[in-house]
């Protein structure tokens, strides 16, 4: 730290990033990107675009807005555009957190969500899960906090029901209540079609995971017109060109080709169920995750090690070091080949 940085920042603990080490070429299954590549149409969108990079971007990313519209049965004052869906969950902790108005998540869960509320100077209050790693809803009635959940929850891929949502929602309505569906493709349950019954609803979501655009930077935030306004406010006062041009296009062009990602995230669930029998043939607790990741842990050998051991294999998988998951490990879904290498090194290791 530099003798010029603010102090009000000396206690900001930046999140950490899956490494993207360059050393070798990995099997890539830590950080939870699609194994596929986006369609050649999306590409192609994005090269025509880039021939206009003179130009700046649209701000109300309208060729986006409408593709979105019409897929989400929504209107266009109900949807907000960001680079990536970090974006999204940092405007919601400036817009809907203050000295009041604290926020509250589960103590596993993104993290990212606690970075924001340091980032914003913003008290919040981490709440445990259950001890099978659920959450539990009850936990979160009537606590007069703005509460961020992810559903499915990262890194444990378990859901919540809409009916533990809407108890949430309804015993909470001075709050805003943030539902994070970066998985939600994979086999959960969105809350979208809830924005117009609960005017505290804020449900955000990403193009990483489930739409192959990870590198596009592309996420988006849905709800009434009054809460979209509140974040266009934030997003008018830092960075009115926050989505770029290239990303639009491919994110306009990604929506028409819907088709093609669901199927991608059928083929996720079905090579999900294959890793996981292998896995609990191997002696691991595997937690029943409707993500495009695993969430397990071996009976013979500790997370870190195994993360380490693969790592030397060429196999990258992630391991967090917090007391309560650090047997776990975090598995992406990749190809059924890549899947097939996984299970293959680590039956050695473990024999
Ligand atoms: C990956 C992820 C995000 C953010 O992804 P972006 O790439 O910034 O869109 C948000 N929430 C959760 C729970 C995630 O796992």
């Amino acid at each position: 730290m530099t003798r010029f940085f603010s102090g009000k920042y000396a206690a900001l603990e930046p999140y950490t990033p899956g490494e993207q080490p360059k050393d070798m070429k990995y099997i890539k299954l830590n950080t939870n990107e699609s194994p596929y590549q986006p369609p050649k149409s999306v590409v192609d969108a994005a090269d025509e675009a880039a021939k206009n990079l003179q130009l700046y971007s649209d701000p109300d990313c309208k060729k986006l807005s409408d593709e979105f519209c019409k897929l989400f049965g929504v209107n266009a004052d109900q949807v907000l555009f960001t680079n990536g869906s970090d974006e999204a969950l940092n405007f919601a902790f400036m817009a809907f957190c203050d000295g009041e108005n604290k926020a509250a998540f589960p103590d596993i869960t993104y993290g990212f969500y606690p970075v924001f509320a340091q980032l914003n100077f913003i008290d919040f209050e981490e709440i445990p899960l259950k001890a099978d790693f659920s959450v539990c809803a009850d936990d979160y009635v009537g606590i007069n906090k703005t509460i961020f959940i992810a559903n499915p929850n990262a890194p444990t891929g378990l859901t919540l029901s809409l009916g533990e949502i809407e108890k949430i929602l309804s015993s909470n309505p001075n709050n805003v209540v943030v539902i994070d569906e970066a998985y939600v493709d994979f086999g959960g349950e969105s809350a979208t079609k809830l924005i117009d019954k609960y005017d505290n609803l804020l449900v955000i979501g990403t193009f990483s995971k489930s739409r192959s655009l990870a590198g596009a930077r592309l996420g988006y935030a849905v709800s009434n017109k009054d809460i979209i306004a509140d974040l266009n406010t934030v997003k008018y006062s830092t960075n009115p060109y926050n989505v770029n041009s290239v990303t639009i296009a491919a994110g306009a062009q990604a929506l028409k080709e819907n088709e093609y990602f669901m199927d991608n995230c059928r083929k996720i669930q079905t090579t999900r169920a294959w890793t996981k029998a292998r896995l609990e043939e191997l002696g691991f607790y595997v937690l029943d995750s409707r993500a495009n990741f695993l969430f397990a842990k071996s009976n013979r050998i500790g997370g870190e090690e195994l993360y380490l051991k693969l790592k030397s294999m060429g196999i990258l998988i992630r391991h967090f070091s917090k007391e309560r998951i650090k047997d776990f490990l975090r598995i992406t879904i990749g190809t059924p080949e890549q899947m097939e290498s996984f299970i293959e090194a680590t039956e050695k290791i473990i024999k």
